[in-house]
């Protein structure tokens, strides 16, 4: 079977990456495990932007130790990130490197000036986990509004769309498996 390894960018609540890792298993019928904190200072950010570029990160997930080296990695940060084409980006992954990265510093209610929701956070996590890491599996954006390929342009597409793949993008999966 398969591993996803969860990797903890600075201090997060490890019951909600627990929580996060059961719902994955569930998802992709993969192994998740929740990897050891990966530090990296603020002093990464760009200092104009204050967020983080998203390639700066990719390469720091992309050296740290993990449990098993052929696992997918899933890494979850506060920072905000953005990419050259991208003002910002919830998230993305490179599926030559299988490393998905979300960002939940944008998923946040309280972002929004909303109060804080701890299970608003924790749905639009997964949300973003499930769509990042199947471009990890090699998926492409999807035109179903309501599968969780679908590119979030803002929270309301996230919030719009669905934890689970559509069936073509499941069976894309599933067949990169
Ligand atoms: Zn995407
Ligand atoms: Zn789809």
């Amino acid at each position: 079977m398969g591993q996803i390894s969860i990797v903890p960018v600075n201090s997060l609540d490890s019951q909600f990456t627990e929580r996060l890792a059961l719902c994955l298993e569930e998802r992709f019928l993969f192994s998740c495990i929740v990897e050891r904190t990966l530090r990296v200072p603020r002093t990464a950010l760009n200092s104009v932007r204050k967020q983080m570029f998203f390639n700066t990160l990719m390469s720091r997930v992309a050296l740290a130790p993990v449990a098993d080296p052929d696992a997918i990695r899933l890494a979850i940060t506060d920072y905000d990130l953005y990419k050259t084409s991208h003002q910002f980006v919830f998230g993305d992954a490179n599926e030559d490197q299988r490393i998905a990265i979300v960002s939940l510093h944008r998923l946040r209610s309280d972002f929004y000036g909303e109060r804080a929701d701890p299970n608003v956070l924790f749905q639009r996590t997964l949300k973003e986990a499930v769509h990042d890491l199947g471009h990890a599996f090699g998926l492409k954006h999807c035109y179903n509004a309501r599968c969780a390929m679908y590119f979030s342009n803002s929270i309301y597409d996230t919030d719009n769309k669905l934890s689970h793949f559509c069936e073509n993008c499941e069976k894309k999966v599933k067949a990169n498996h």
